[in-house]
């Protein structure tokens, strides 16, 4: 039988009592709303949790979610410097409809000044190396920096969005970065993310409307046509399937996951 949710709170907890932690976690997240996925993970987890939020309808769906119920949950977002000026208004909207301030972590000056010197303003569409050390330097870091001291990780991550994040669970271990990954829409549809932030009146970026479902930064993104696959407009030009930055494209994650996948099923 698995411990209580709460064995976690005696962190940095053994491997064993996480996995069945995390495995409880799963258990209960289907009986329960985004509200409540976020109410049990916060009351769950000790320490801080860090919610990196990219304005996007999924993320907005979430923040929603935590600043109502006043979560005691940490909201970050990584300004690259090459945001859309829209992603900026929904910044500053969601800002006065909470009346909150949200974190931004910048990438780091010397990084920068560096990365301009090698590749040029727009040096990323050289090569695929190129743009991975763009996206280190701009996206890749800010995010160790937000997530530093952090024990849970929240983010808008959905399993029908790509291949790729096929297999996201509501949580799991994120074993390169020695935390929990909370995806609290891991279920949900974009319908789904839509519904709910029409629902609750939630500022959204005026992008979406424009034909942008999944938005990052300006030169790394375009409308998709319909039909198209939602992230389709993410580095367009490279080859198809490379739609991660590296924020979420973890292999110590997926093999610590299948892991504890055996481990549940033996
Ligand atoms: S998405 Fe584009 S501009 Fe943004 S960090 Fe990556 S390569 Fe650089």
């Amino acid at each position: 039988m698995s411990p209580p949710v709460s064995a976690l709170k005696a962190s940095p907890a053994p491997d064993a009592v996480r996995d069945a932690f995390i495995a409880r976690l799963n258990t209960i997240a289907g009986k329960l709303d985004l509200f409540g996925r976020l109410k049990e993970a916060r009351a769950a987890l000790s320490g801080r949790l860090t919610f990196t939020t990219s304005f996007g309808l999924e993320d907005q769906a979430i923040a929603h979610a935590i600043l109502s119920q006043n979560l005691d949950i940490d909201l970050v977002t990584l300004d690259t410097g090459r945001l859309f000026p829209e992603t900026h208004d929904v910044w500053a909207a969601t800002e006065q409809r909470y009346g909150v301030r949200i974190r931004a972590v910048v990438p780091e000056a010397r990084d920068l000044a560096k990365l301009l010197a090698d590749q040029g303003a727009n040096g990323f569409r050289n090569s695929v190396a190129a743009r991975q050390a763009c996206c280190h330097v701009r996206k890749v870091l800010p995010l160790k920096a937000a997530l530093d001291g952090a024990q849970g990780w929240i983010t808008g991550l959905r399993a029908d969005q790509s291949a790729h994040r096929a297999a996201v669970e509501f949580a799991a271990v994120d074993a390169e970065r020695g935390l929990v990954k909370i995806n609290p829409l891991y279920d949900w549809t974009r319908d789904d993310a839509v519904a709910f932030a029409r629902a609750h009146d939630v500022p959204v970026n005026e992008l979406h409307a424009r034909g942008f479902l999944s938005i990052g930064c300006a030169p790394c993104t375009r409308a998709i046509a319909p039909g198209e696959p939602e992230r389709a407009g993410r580095w367009w030009w490279e080859d198809e399937g490379k739609t991660e930055c590296g924020l979420h494209a973890n292999p110590l994650h997926l093999a610590a996951r299948a892991k504890l996948k055996e481990a549940q099923h033996s």
